[in-house]
């Protein structure tokens, strides 16, 4: 084995799947005169969405995909925000819908996401695209889960038989990525703030998941040698810079292949996004 981890490196990956994107954009272009849309809805200012949003737009922009952000005051009620959903559902040239979450207080983010016509949430949070995703019938797929997968299968000669780890329960990250490794075959364990004995646990994984919003939360220790990590947090340190939930230096002394913060799941999560705009695009107006 190698001394050091081999540093799996999502930029790149999330620069090739995007320029592929671009490349189907530009045929459908020119063989079909249509554009896909992926339109975002921001309500307030958070200054973290904001940040996301402005990079949305700008990958998109760059591959040639129609793209809007929809930009609320944070005083907008739960109505007019429904409605503007109801006016995005309706109009054709609308592809994938994103509303930006969290949204403010006073909106409840489950109606807002039931409202979306699940053939254009791009997100995959619509309660019939997570239970179409349960039964293994998915085309839309949660971006950071689809992001990891992608990752792991271009990292790792076959997933069958893998034992899994995954930290965290969340149905943005850690069920979602069970699902997808378990239709992959995988051995999988999902771990969360009451499981017993966490470090034996992550011991036994072939592939572990970290989703769990702690920066170097799981220790070098924990880790089987040769593993694959796949370190989906994002914490800010009070230095101001980004961290992973796993403890990077220790991990690359034990594990075979690990992603790293910033730099390995995020840029993927946005690609995959404009994956599923395109992939939207494809189930509404047919290939
Ligand atoms: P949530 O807070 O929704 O979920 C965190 C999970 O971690 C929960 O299931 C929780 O368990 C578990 N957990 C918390 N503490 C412990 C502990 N001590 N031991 C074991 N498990 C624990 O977070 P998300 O899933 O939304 O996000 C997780 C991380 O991923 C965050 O850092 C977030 O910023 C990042 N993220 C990154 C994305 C990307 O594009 N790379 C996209 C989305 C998220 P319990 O259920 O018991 O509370």
């Amino acid at each position: 084995m190698a001394d050091q981890a081999r540093i799996i490196d999502g930029k790149a990956a999330a620069a090739a799947l995007r320029a592929e994107i671009g490349q189907e954009i530009t045929a459908i272009k020119a063989e079909r005169g249509l554009v896909p849309g992926l339109h975002v809805v921001l309500v307030g200012d958070d200054p973290a969405s904001r940040v996301y949003v402005n990079s949305k737009e700008k990958l998109a922009g760059e591959i040639g995909m129609n793209s809007a952000v929809h930009r609320l005051p944070a005083e907008t009620s739960e109505a007019e925000l429904l409605a503007k959903v109801a006016a995005l559902n309706a109009d054709d040239s609308v592809d994938g819908i994103l509303v930006q979450l969290p949204l403010p207080k006073h909106i409840n983010p489950d109606r807002v996401i039931e409202a979306i016509d699940p053939a254009k949430d791009v997100d995959c949070f619509h309660p019939i695209n997570v239970g179409r995703l349960a039964n293994g019938q998915a085309s839309l797929i949660p971006c950071t889960p689809l992001g990891s997968m992608i990752l792991l299968k271009q990292t790792l000669p076959t997933l069958a038989g893998l034992e899994a780890v995954v930290i965290g329960r969340s149905g943005i990250v850690g069920r979602p990525m069970a699902q997808l490794l378990v239709q992959a075959d995988c051995t999988v364990t999902i771990a969360h703030s009451r499981t017993r004995d966490l470090p034996a646990i992550c011991r036994r994984a072939d592939i572990l998941v970290a989703a769990v919003g702690r920066p170097h939360f799981v220790r070098g220790d924990w880790i089987k040698p040769g593993a694959t990590i796949i370190d989906v947090g994002i914490n800010r340190l009070p230095d101001g810079k980004l961290a992973g939930d796993v403890d990077f230096a220790e991990a690359m002394k034990v594990a075979g292949a690990i992603t790293p913060v910033p730099g390995g799941v995020g840029p993927m999560t946005i690609a995959c996004l404009l994956r599923n705009t395109l992939t939207a695009f494809h189930a509404r107006r047919g290939r």
